[in-house]
């Protein structure tokens, strides 16, 4: 169970060594579940298996998790990765995951990116008209065997998070179709263009109900239908259902499944899992937001306004969405002694109304707000989970406060845990020379 090996993790992690005190880089540590991810991959994989017999390939969104062994786990399990920049590619590639199973999106590629991605041949989602224009000339100067698509924008509305509602009227992604004349200008452009074979979208990301993500990809089935109609064949024979299911960030429960969402295409899209269409899937947050829990020391403990407050070493500089919008990405706190034992026990007061801050000098550093929590204490160890997708691996540099270190582990049966090291701490050395410590003299002329 997810929250057993999370227990018997911290606890190893604490005996290990992996966080330390007298370590600036070892204030905080970040963990993998091994297991857990492979067990998100089944699911992913067995879900759709049971709903179709076309070949499917699950790109997993690098942005998620930009980490090269995660990428590796991954394509070991049978996925492949969606890219969106050439960073992303770069590691992509460093993992080994061949052009056969990349794709790539972004609303902004250049000629240079487009064009070592059609020699790669590495499947190409075009952002709009524009960028079909320029493939076509680069097609025309080297033939390419990307599967190329074009990526619409259902305009079907936004969830509860306006930054990550990728499928409103006016969204930077895509070809909005509902926008006067454009579905009428893609299906012409796929007319035009004989080999655009594949049609992309993606409703949005976290916040956006499942019956709205459905609708979104039920949409661009019936463009698919339709210009296959015009086509008078099976032009568009791969549809990109993008990614997107949300992530419960309230209890362990892995909810909601692959398994629903599957079935709830099915429902929706009837025809879209028939077998005449490939599918690409682009998940990124629901295979690995569960399985990454954040460690951090506590520093010291005080009162201000009465509310007990504890300052940790986890802050915007792991948790940056939370920080900035608390409101939209509460995350839950655990705590744990300095032995990285489950605080529990009559001697500690528990369900005590606190903050938990983070180091970062700024008002609004805060983990959590009058949150119910056992009485933390110096030395007191704070775990925050469900951290594995856009906290951890997104380090934001505030206060030159150091990216920690990740590492993966697995738990025996006998409740043994090894840890891999899956990136090492940034050093303090490592902090200079990615500030022009190299230059000091560089101003002065
Ligand atoms: C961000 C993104 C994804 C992944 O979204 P998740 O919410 O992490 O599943 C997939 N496709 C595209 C085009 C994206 O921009």
């Amino acid at each position: 169970m997810a929250s057993y090996r999370r227990d018997q993790a911290v606890r190893a992690a604490v005996e290990q060594g992996l966080l330390s005190p007298s370590d600036p880089s070892r204030q905080i540590v970040a963990l993998l579940d091994t297991a857990g991810i492979r067990a998100s991959a089944a699911a992913l994989v067995s879900a759709f298996a049971a709903v179709t017999d076309a070949p499917v390939l699950h790109a997993f969104a690098v942005k998620a998790t930009p980490l090269v062994p995660v990428l590796r786990l991954l394509y070991d399990c049978g996925l492949g990765v969606e890219v969106a920049s050439p960073g992303e590619l770069a590691l992509a590639r460093a993992a080994g995951v061949p052009p056969s199973r990349t794709v790539l999106d972004s609303p902004a590629k250049t000629p240079a990116e487009l064009r070592q991605a059609l020699a790669l041949g590495i499947a190409v989602n075009a952002d709009n008209l524009q960028e079909l224009a320029r493939i076509d000339a680069l097609i025309a100067s080297a033939p390419t065997a990307s599967p190329i698509g074009l990526r619409v924008n259902p305009q079907i509305g936004a969830g509860t998070i306006g930054a990550l509602s990728t499928a409103t009227a006016t969204s930077k992604f895509g070809v909005g179709l509902r926008d006067e004349g454009a579905r009428e200008a893609v299906v012409q452009a796929y007319l035009d263009r004989p080999w655009m074979r594949r049609l992309h979208t993606h409703t949005g990301s976290q916040g956006i109900p499942l019956a709205l993500m459905a609708e979104g990809v039920a949409t661009a089935h019936a463009l698919a239908e339709e210009i296959n109609a015009k086509a008078g064949r099976q032009q568009v024979d791969t549809i990109d259902i993008g990614g997107g299911l949300p992530v419960n960030f309230v209890t362990d429960e892995e909810t909601p499944t692959y398994a629903e969402y599957a079935e709830l295409l099915a429902a929706t899209a009837p025809g879209l899992f028939d077998g005449r269409y490939g599918i690409v899937t682009e998940f990124g947050r629901s295979l690995l937001a569960k399985h990454g829990t954040i460690l951090a020391r506590v520093e010291y403990t005080k009162t201000s306004g009465a509310r007990p407050i504890a300052v940790t070493h986890a802050g915007v500089q792991v948790a940056t969405r939370t920080v900035y919008a608390p409101d939209s990405w509460p995350l839950r706190v655990l705590a744990y002694d300095a032995d990285g034992r489950p605080r529990t026990g009559p001697e500690i007061p528990q369900d005590v109304v606190q903050d938990v801050a983070g180091p970062a000098c700024f008002a609004g550093d805060m983990l959590a707000t009058a949150r119910p929590l056992p009485l933390l204490r110096p030395d007191d160890i704070v775990a925050v989970p469900d951290t594995g997708a856009y906290y951890f691996a997104h380090h934001y540099a505030y206060n030159s406060l150091p990216r920690p270190g990740v590492h993966g582990f697995t738990v025996a049966d006998d409740g043994a845990v090894s840890f891999v090291t899956v990136r090492r701490p940034q050093s303090l050395d490592e902090i200079v020379a990615e500030s022009g410590g190299e230059r000091p003299d560089a101003l002065l002329g």
